[in-house]
């Protein structure tokens, strides 16, 4: 089975550009696969894919579940909502109920460890914390899988090792299966279980690498 497989993916846009050649790969249930390459070799087309933003011209891809939750480099968190109602909006498209939402909201947010700032607002928060508020909500959606493109690219060196071991600890809790792109060997050596690159022209894998992580004890 596998929590998220693709077979003979291919993508080429309109216009021409052959993002995608003929990939093969999988994510194993529980498992953290972070996926590199170059700046073009079609990361974020791969992601895109899996996630149903977008359709491939060629092959399959499966998703455990069906579904699969997106985080991106920017939080893009509602300006207007306070942190905590920010949580709250992947509850109420899942249909929780109102009294339910409040609670299941600081339960997230404790889970990245900022149950006291849920009546901020984002702009009264670090970018670390606004990206760990983006994976509280990304956790709401309560998917199996989650995506994540370049989540901690725009952050400066020591706040990503922070949410690295964040990261880390929470997947671990939660046993999630996570694809996870990056340009940054060294994230991608710090994270992985598994390593694949993607080649640049056309996009196809070229390469997996098994991570002997030394992970915290569950
Ligand atoms: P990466 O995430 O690895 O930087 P992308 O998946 O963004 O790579 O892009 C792969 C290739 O597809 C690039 O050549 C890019 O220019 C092209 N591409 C990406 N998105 C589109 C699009 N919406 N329309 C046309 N070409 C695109
Ligand atoms: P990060 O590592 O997420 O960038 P900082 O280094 O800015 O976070 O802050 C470290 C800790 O200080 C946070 O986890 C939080 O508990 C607290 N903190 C920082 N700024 C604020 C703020 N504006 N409101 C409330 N708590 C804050």
């Amino acid at each position: 089975a596998g929590a998220v497989r693709l077979r003979g993916v291919s993508k080429r846009y309109p216009g021409g550009t052959l993002a995608l050649d003929g990939v093969d790969l999988s994510v194993q249930p529980g498992e953290f696969v972070c996926l590199v390459g170059a700046s073009g070799c079609g990361k974020s087309t791969l992601l895109n894919l899996v996630a149903g933003l977008d359709a491939p011209t060629a092959g399959e891809i499966d998703v455990e579940g069906g579904r699969a939750a997106f985080m991106f480099q920017e939080p893009a968190l509602f300006p207007w909502l306070k942190v905590g109602q920010n949580v709250e909006v992947p509850l109420k498209l899942r249909g929780v109920s109102r009294a339910e939402r409040r609670a299941q909201a600081l339960d997230l947010l404790a889970t990245v460890r900022l149950r006291d700032v849920a009546d901020k607002r984002p702009h009264e928060l670090s970018g670390g914390m606004r990206q760990r508020v983006a994976l509280a909500r990304t956790l709401a959606q309560d998917a199996p899988v989650l995506l994540m493109d370049e989540p901690f690219a725009a952050l400066d060196a020591m706040t990503r090792d922070a949410l690295h071991d964040e990261l880390e600890r929470v997947w671990l809790e939660r046993k999630l299966s996570v694809l996870f792109v990056t340009h940054n060997v060294r994230e991608a050596v710090r994270l992985g279980d598994r390593i694949i690159l993607l080649a640049s022209r056309p996009g196809r894998v070229i390469q997996e690498f098994v991570v002997d992580q030394p992970r915290p004890r569950r």
